[in-house]
């Protein structure tokens, strides 16, 4: 952050009074600008979990997004934007630019999905039964397992069939009468490691080879007549949190290449879920040091955010966000722990900031926009932090 920045950022902080969490539109629309020109074959469907504020969806809505919803709930505060358009243009969108990416849906979930005839994903046979029974008419997306060796946060014990049982569930589709438009995976969140996308996508090619030598018909009939097959091929885009992590220009490279080598045709959309990348740089915390002790010789900072609030990415993600501070002074290794009264609200035992701040004296804490807020809870009485708009 330039000083300029901080000194808008405090300025406001204190405006607002703290915990806040500022928002830029801004980096938003660079980040999906960037995704979009460095991949530009492939659709981008913002996955809503990693930071469902209504402001990001509607900026990510303006540029022509399309949507990963995990949730009814999710889905409605996308639908809270197209709420206006004609009937038929709403469908269209729907259709073109939704994706149900939670294989588990329960019963009256399905029943209401079923009216939008929206795109799901599946991953095993109850589920599939439970389609035929409640929402025969939306369209399938076959999750598969991939490797998610090196990932951040790793999502394969939960979801996705084995690549070896994908044919035979796609067969179990056909014979239920049902649709499979496309094949879809996720290597875990905040991916550092690229060969995951590549063994994800040569299990998807063969799956694609083998369901058309026993010749099951994947795909759907797109606007202008044409049979195509979905490629999803999910998140996990990686945020430089770290000089360490590798850049998402090098992974869009082995992408493009890798897609074009294993899927030739022109028969194939290739759509991609990226969640974490659109937003995690555009979110900037700002917090009160409310409470100062030395312990065993350590400073120790007292925070009005924490562990239970826009910290929870530490729990929930395995992220960290270190704090820093608009003062200067001599660096030393202080903890800093949030407002509850549980231990287990302790930010960072070894935060890196000035040992002689004072109370009411604030804090930032940078790339903090991604399964932070969104995992926030009002534990012990103290209420998420409010949520400021930079550049709307
Ligand atoms: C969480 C999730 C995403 C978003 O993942 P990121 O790593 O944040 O890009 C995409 N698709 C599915 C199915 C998810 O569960």
């Amino acid at each position: 952050m330039t000083e300029k920045q901080k000194e808008i950022l405090e300025k406001s902080a204190k405006e607002h009074g703290t915990p806040v969490f500022f928002i830029d539109h801004e980096k938003i629309r660079e980040n999906y600008r960037e995704f979009r020109e460095k991949l530009p074959d492939v659709q981008a469907y913002f996955a809503v979990k990693a930071n469902s504020n209504p402001e990001i969806i509607k900026t990510m809505y303006d540029m022509g997004a399309s949507f990963d919803v995990a949730s009814f709930p999710e889905f409605m505060l996308v639908h809270d934007n197209i709420k206006h358009l004609p009937e038929k243009e709403r469908q269209d969108f729907i259709w073109d630019k939704i994706i149900y990416a939670n294989t588990i849906k329960p019963a009256e979930v399905l029943a209401k999905l079923n009216e939008y005839k929206i795109l799901v994903t599946f991953d095993n046979i109850e589920e599939l039964r439970k389609i035929k029974k409640h929402a025969p008419d939306v369209g399938l997306v076959l999750r598969i397992r991939v490797p998610n060796t090196g990932s951040m946060v790793e999502l394969s014990s939960k979801f996705g069939a084995h690549p070896g049982e994908a044919v035979d569930l796609i067969s179990e589709a056909v014979n239920l009468g049902l649709g499979v438009e496309g094949i879809s995976f996720h290597v875990g969140s905040q991916c550092n490691n690229f060969d995951n996308y590549s063994q994800a996508l040569n299990f998807a090619s063969s799956i694609f080879k083998e369901a058309e030598l026993r010749n099951y018909q994947i795909g759907f009939i797109d606007k202008e007549g044409k049979k195509r097959k979905i490629l999803d091929i999910g998140g996990g885009f990686p945020v430089k949190y770290t000089p360490d992590v590798k850049s998402f220009s090098a992974l869009s490279v082995k992408l493009n290449s890798e897609i074009k080598r294993l899927f030739p045709k022109e028969d194939v959309q290739v759509i991609a879920e990226p969640g974490r990348f659109m937003v995690a740089t555009a979110c900037t915390l700002i917090t009160k040091i409310i409470g100062k002790a030395v312990r065993d010789g350590k400073t120790c900072y007292y925070l009005d955010d924490g562990v239970y609030h826009t910290f929870s990415g530490q729990v929930f993600d395995h992220q960290h966000y270190p704090l820093h501070s608009f003062k200067g002074g001599e660096i030393k290794i202080c903890a800093t722990f949030g407002p509850t009264c549980d231990a287990f609200d302790t930010i960072s035992l070894a935060d890196e900031l000035p040992e002689d701040l004072q109370i009411d004296d604030l804090l930032y804490a940078e790339n903090i926009g991604a399964y932070t807020v969104a995992s926030t809870t009002y534990f012990n009485g103290f209420p998420p932090p409010k949520v400021v708009h930079l550049n709307k």
